[in-house]
């Protein structure tokens, strides 16, 4: 991101309706299950599944795609311990198909 450049995430949710791997990197699991209160295993049995790389795992995604814990108002379920590769878009990584649906970096808001 340019310096001087600030992006100003609009909470629309946008991002997570995009189908694809959202991995966990290796504490993540673990953290997340804590948070909704889940032991690790079912958690990852119920919200998980084997990344396309064959060797991370992923969220898994609701019917249409979108990420399991994105909620109807485009809030995330669980914000506070969001994996990292959510916590880093657009900021710190960015691929052509989420900067196309992004409405923030569409208005210029860090593009
Ligand atoms: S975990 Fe939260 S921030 Fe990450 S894709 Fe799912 S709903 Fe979006």
């Amino acid at each position: 991101m340019p310096q001087g450049v600030s992006f100003q995430c609009r909470r629309c949710g946008a991002c997570c309706r995009v189908p694809g791997d959202v991995a966990l990197a290796p504490d993540e699991a673990q953290a997340i299950a804590d948070f909704l209160g889940l032991d690790v295993y079912v958690f990852t049995a119920r919200y998980t599944a084997l990344a396309q790389n064959r060797r991370d795992l992923t969220l898994v995604e609701q019917s249409d795609g979108r990420c399991v814990f994105l909620q109807p108002d485009g809030s995330c379920r669980v914000q506070p311990v969001k994996p990292v590769q959510c916590k880093g878009f657009p900021t710190v990584w960015r691929s052509p198909r989420l900067t196309s649906v992004c409405a923030a970096l569409r208005a210029g808001g860090g593009g």
